[in-house]
């Protein structure tokens, strides 16, 4: 028996709608130069029509793509909402991609018009060449100024283009499983994929971006997005904030400690999301320049693990409390929130909020050992995570990668344990688990329990070959200025915090951790800088 409910498709159309409309008073605020640029979702609401009616004035039809090169501000916002409500298919391309990377998935998505930050010119400019299927550039503002494009290729500034176009747009109905937006995986152990997200899909991540087990992002709210709008989707904010009526405070490129401290004084955030490092950063910038970011109550942090450390200082030296979160580009990426049950306190509390999280009613999460079975949530048994859900990709753009999926459950590459009440704890991504002696040490604990130490600000755990046990810890420490710790106080510190076989006896101190286009540890360029020689390392 079929339901009586009604079919309406769930589309990007709607929250544009919704949110230029109802939410009409609230407002994108942009970060510049000169301070804040503000634009309510009324106003965005009419000029996501005009884009719209540029960008088929440049002849795209169908699901045709169209790039963004931009980073968070107003105008990608606009681009966000205006491109899938057309019907085309949003882009975002990730700026810190290596050249080669860029004209890769750029030619591979076939985009045909990129939209571009004046400032970021330089670094598309050289690459344009080489993309083969771009018919159009379109830089924000008003100049165009230092852009050559190559023939063929017609260049117009954002708002010339959009100046005299009508304020509404007749929105098309699309089919919900139709494409809306693509990303590239940041490609952090192997080559970028593309991600296609439905409207369906992102419809439900929305959803869940403002439940009470999720985000719990509310109207009302000042939403601080860190988190670049090139990887995976800025984490899902602009969206949900469009669908809830949350404001959004962009950063654009003042992405330094000091300009988002001058961003949270003058914006007051209620919420704010970004990889670990970012708020590393910020914190230590605080020590030195103390300053009330109290306005934020939550802060969303995920992309790598959160630690400890760094949940305790935020709550002891700000009242910002910190919520863990794991996910992927493939996962829209909301997996699983770390949100301890009710009444939960104390040291049980913590322990909670220290792991992944617990996957929402739509993702399924189980865990796969090394003989492909099944094992236990029992928060003990280890295995391969696998996840399904409305909002997990099923296939990659363009490219054959079955062994990426399970019996359509995607393979996530972490590996971890899940309690019997939800709770993922992840001890490693499975390339960057060390295996000692048939024994695995999890990089992410050693990891974390280096960063307790007062003076370490980063640290990076890599293995490394080794004779005796095929393979041992390195530890790569980034030490506070001025600090005088030695490498075997390190160890002592650890003696009574991880079993005596995992106690690394490989220390090198490093100026900073290298970071991948999103900001996390680049292990990759750890462990070849380690290969080549170019770490000083200290063995114990
Ligand atoms: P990339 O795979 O290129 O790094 P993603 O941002 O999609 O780009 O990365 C997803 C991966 O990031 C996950 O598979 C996992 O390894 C890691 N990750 C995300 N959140 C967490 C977290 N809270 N704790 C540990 N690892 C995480």
């Amino acid at each position: 028996m079929l339901s009586t409910m009604q079919d309406a498709p769930l589309s990007i159309a709607q929250l544009l709608r919704h949110g230029a409309s109802v939410h009409g008073a609230s407002e994108v605020v942009t970060w510049t130069e000169s301070g804040p640029r503000r634009v309510s979702y009324a106003d965005v609401g009419k000029r996501c029509a005009q884009l719209a009616h540029a960008l088929r004035g440049l002849g795209v039809e169908g699901d045709e793509r169209v790039a963004t090169f931009m980073w968070n501000n107003s105008e990608h916002l606009e681009a966000y909402l205006a491109i899938p409500s057309m019907g085309a298919v949003l882009h975002t391309l990730n700026i810190r991609l290596f050249p080669e990377q860029l004209i890769h998935v750029a030619n591979h998505a076939e985009d045909r018009v990129i939209i571009v930050d004046p400032s970021l010119i330089p670094l598309l400019s050289p690459q344009l060449p080489s993309l083969t299927t771009v018919k159009h550039i379109i830089v924000t503002g008003s100049s165009t100024a230092g852009l050559e494009a190559p023939e063929g290729v017609q260049v117009h500034t954002y708002e010339g283009l959009i100046a005299d176009q009508p304020t509404e747009f007749d929105w098309p109905e699309v089919d919900e499983l139709s494409a809306a937006a693509m990303c590239y995986t940041s490609g952090t152990t192997g080559d970028p994929k593309g991600v296609v997200y439905s409207h369906r899909s992102i419809y439900l991540h929305s959803m869940q971006v403002c439940m009470s087990d999720g985000p719990n992002l509310a109207q009302g709210d000042r939403a601080l997005a860190v988190v670049p709008q090139f990887h995976a989707m800025s984490w899902g904010l602009p969206y949900a904030a469009f669908m809830i009526g949350a404001s959004l405070i962009m950063p654009d490129r003042f992405l330094q400690p000091a300009p988002l401290a001058a961003i949270i004084a003058s914006e007051k955030p209620t919420f704010a999301a970004a990889v670990p490092t970012i708020w590393q950063g910020l914190h230590l910038y605080l020590e030195q320049n103390p300053q009330d970011i109290s306005s934020m109550r939550e802060v969303l942090i995920g992309g790598s693990a959160v630690p400890p450390a760094l949940m305790h200082a935020f709550e002891a030296d700000h009242n910002v409390s910190v919520l863990h979160a794991w996910g992927m580009t493939e996962t829209s990426p909301l997996g699983s929130v770390a949100r301890p049950p009710a009444g939960v306190t104390g040291d049980a509390m913590w322990k909670y909020r220290y792991s992944q999280g617990r996957f929402p009613a739509s993702v399924q999460a189980r865990l796969i050992d090394d003989d492909g079975k099944v094992v236990a949530h029992d928060g003990v048994s280890v295995g391969e995570l696998e996840v399904r859900g409305p909002w997990i990709t099923g296939s990659y753009y363009g490219v054959d990668a079955e062994d990426k999926f399970n019996d359509g459950w995607l393979k996530t590459g972490d590996v971890g344990s899940i309690t019997a009440d939800g709770f993922l704890s992840l001890s490693d991504r499975s390339k960057d688990i060390i295996k000692s002696g048939g024994e695995w040490i999890s990089s992410v604990d050693l990891e974390n329990a280096v960063m307790g130490h007062p003076d370490v600000t980063e640290a990076a755990v890599i293995g490394v070959p080794d004779e005796k046990w095929d393979e041992r810890p390195l530890v790569a420490v980034v030490l506070r200025a001025g600090s005088e710790t030695t490498m075997s106080e390190l160890q002592q510190y650890l003696s009574d915090k991880v079993a005596k076989w995992q106690l690394p006896e490989n220390w090198a101190v490093v100026q900073e951790v290298p970071k991948t286009s999103v900001g996390k540890f680049d292990k990759k360029r750890l462990r070849a800088d380690y290969h080549e020689g170019g770490l000083e390392v200290t063995r114990l």
